[in-house]
């Protein structure tokens, strides 16, 4: 399994660069820190099936870290919830793929419109508070960055969640220590983070975003908790390539085709 995951992430890792060059669509560094959590919940956790899109049972996933939106759209093209030629349009004028997610009814397998930091967890909260008022069978997930732990409207839901023992509702923080203008730290002291949602009445777990091991471990953990869990999953911004790792540049830049060619040939290996 780790093996298979890690095929696609590398894959999915040179698409979204690729895009990038092509469609000029910054957060590269923002994508590649995700991106082996998005595998990992699109592959083996998520109850989803793409051909039922609309499932009233489907379990729900809004990447409230909307700006990451280039790595679900390749995940979702991977996963067939719409043709993968759709992606060509991205960034042209009149296409649905943009830097950030759209509204639900214009893609397939999207949740909520997010890009506006702070609301995704919210609306995960009443999906949540849904599925155990209308008698449904799902859990929600949402997956949020750590520079977006700044906004207040986290913290009102997390405490509404841990409040309403909403235990199944998950959530995962893209810890890569940046946000976009600088390090999450500096620019708001957001340690201790992890005793931050445990006093707010959250199950932690802190693991390595990029091992599928723990990623696989930490969700089935999640399943049997009484209360609403966080993962916290440290990763590197721009992990994978060599010369985008932890440097916060490519929050926004768009790379050069030299840069475009080095980072492919990082990611040819297969191994
Ligand atoms: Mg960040």
């Amino acid at each position: 399994m780790k093996t298979d995951l890690n095929i696609i992430a590398k894959t999915l890792r040179r698409k979204i660069i690729e895009t990038s060059f092509r469609a000029r669509i910054p957060h590269i560094g923002s994508c590649l820190s995700c991106i082996d959590l998005l595998v990992y919940l699109y592959w083996c956790e998520l109850k989803i099936n793409p051909l039922e899109s609309e499932n009233i049972h489907r379990d729900r996933f809004i990447l409230s870290k909307g700006h990451g939106a280039p790595g679900l759209f390749q995940v979702l093209a991977a996963k067939e919830f719409f043709p993968l030629n759709l992606l060509e349009e991205f960034g042209k004028p009149g296409s649905v793929f943009h830097e950030h997610p759209p509204k639900p009814g214009y893609i397939a397998g999207i949740e909520a419109a997010t890009g506006s930091l702070g609301h995704g967890l919210p609306m995960a909260l009443g999906m949540a508070l849904a599925e155990r008022i209308q008698k449904l069978e799902y859990r929600t997930y949402a997956m949020l960055s750590d520079g977006e732990c700044n906004e207040g409207s986290i913290w009102e839901a997390a405490m509404l969640a841990s409040a309403q023992k909403l235990n199944k509702l998950t959530v995962i923080i893209d810890y890569n220590k940046w946000q976009a203008t600088g390090r999450s730290q500096e620019v708001m002291a957001i340690e201790p983070l992890s005793d931050k949602w445990k006093s707010f009445g959250w199950d932690i777990q802190e693991i390595d975003g990029h091992d599928f091991s723990q990623i696989k471990d930490s969700f089935n953990k999640a399943k049997d908790e009484s209360k609403p869990s966080a993962i916290i999953a440290h990763t590197i911004k721009g992990k994978g390539v060599s010369f985008m790792e932890d440097d916060n540049n490519w929050h926004y830049r768009i790379p050069n085709a030299d840069e475009l060619q080095r980072s492919l040939r990082e990611l040819e290996d297969e191994s």
